[in-house]
């Protein structure tokens, strides 16, 4: 089990949904540097562009690397906001353009290639440096933005759920962050609702 969220089908939302709802409170899954570090290893299994990730470690400025990447995170939250209010015209904050640039411009990540068991490939490698981190989460949300997933980017329909997604389904009619956390509740909920209205009880 993961103490987080890895629904968001992208590596930018997941990190989006880093912060979500637990037991009725807003919950900040980065409460320290050593949970940001935690996170980033987990992105690792979740996302294959997070690969060089894997020997991340945070330097002694783990602090300044928190704080960067919750101001990213605010701007990639108000990303999903803007683009959802209008998702044909895929406006996205220009706070938000601001801050995934801003970020990319720190590449430390670099391509490589070599000779794998397959052939030839082409392998990410990372600088060390903390700006690694932002700058993967800044890509992805380019990549995002710049084929078009913004039309298909959606909040959970539960008005208590702060997650956010891209639907992937084909006919683009997920509605729900998880069926076990968001999507079930509400079938019990309207159960319960459609036999009281059959009972006449409750109005
Ligand atoms: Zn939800």
């Amino acid at each position: 089990m993961s103490a987080y969220y890895w629904i968001g089908e992208r590596l930018w939302l997941d990190a989006v949904n880093s912060e979500f709802m637990s037991d009725g409170q807003r919950t900040d899954g980065w409460r320290d540097p050593a949970a940001l570090q935690e996170w980033l290893h987990e992105t690792v299994k979740r996302h294959e562009e997070a690969e060089s990730l894997r020997d991340f470690s945070l330097g002694n400025d783990g602090e300044v690397l928190l704080q960067e990447a919750k101001k990213l995170r605010a701007a990639l939250r108000r990303a999903c906001e803007t683009a959802h209010r209008e998702p044909t015209s895929q406006t996205v904050a220009p706070e938000a353009v601001e801050a995934v640039n801003a970020a990319l411009k720190h590449r430390g990540v670099a391509l490589q290639v070599e000779r794998g068991e397959g052939g030839w490939q082409e392998r990410e490698v990372g600088s060390g440096e903390n700006s690694d981190a932002l700058w993967l989460l800044a890509r992805s949300a380019a990549h995002s933005w710049t084929h078009g997933e913004l039309v298909r980017l959606k909040p959970c329909s539960n008005p208590n759920c702060i997650l956010w997604f891209l639907d992937t389904s084909k006919n683009g009619t997920r509605r729900w962050c998880s069926m076990d956390a968001c999507g079930n509740r509400h079938k019990v909920a309207a159960h319960h609702q459609r036999r009281k209205q059959s009972q006449g009880v409750g109005s």
